[in-house]
């Protein structure tokens, strides 16, 4: 009988892990397909245009914030991401994008405070273990969704 009980158990543990690892599957596709159909930016013209079209939606939340598009930003083309936020200042932040939808993102990081303590991979000690759990179990869920358009 306990082995029954436990062996329920387990199929239930199955089953909930199952269908969290598929609907977070279907939500990056999900992402993934709308960041690629998102308006992409090739010069520091346009992103200048869609950083200001954007920030408008946020400039109420936090208007100290200075922004500093770059498109030609080496941080951005080391990586294989839609965007990169970068603090410069207490209130001045770089961003670049490929895309709008790396602009919401990056915005989202800007304006929600996720860089307030500092640039990730800037940190320390325990500041750096804080930073990247919340990065991933908070901050990114919270701007892929502003990217997409969801906002609180
Ligand atoms: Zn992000």
């Amino acid at each position: 009988m306990v082995a029954d009980e436990l062996f329920s158990y387990l199929n239930c543990g199955a089953a909930v892990f199952s269908f969290g690892v598929v609907s977070y599957l279907a939500a990056r596709i999900g992402v993934a397909v709308y960041s690629n159909r998102s308006e992409e930016i090739r010069t520091q013209t346009q992103l200048e245009r869609v950083v200001s079209e954007e920030a408008v939606h946020y400039r109420d939340k936090r208007p100290d914030v200075k922004l500093v598009p770059l498109y030609s930003n080496p941080r951005l083309f080391c990586r294989d991401s839609a965007g990169v936020a970068w603090k410069l200042d207490d209130e001045v932040f770089e961003v670049s994008a490929r895309n709008r939808y790396g602009v919401r993102h990056e915005l989202a990081h800007i304006y929600e405070g996720h860089l307030d303590l500092g640039n990730l991979s800037e940190r320390k000690g325990i500041q750096k273990v804080i930073g990247n759990i919340l990065y991933h179990v908070y901050y990114e869920p919270v701007a892929t969704l502003h990217g997409v358009g969801i906002k609180r």
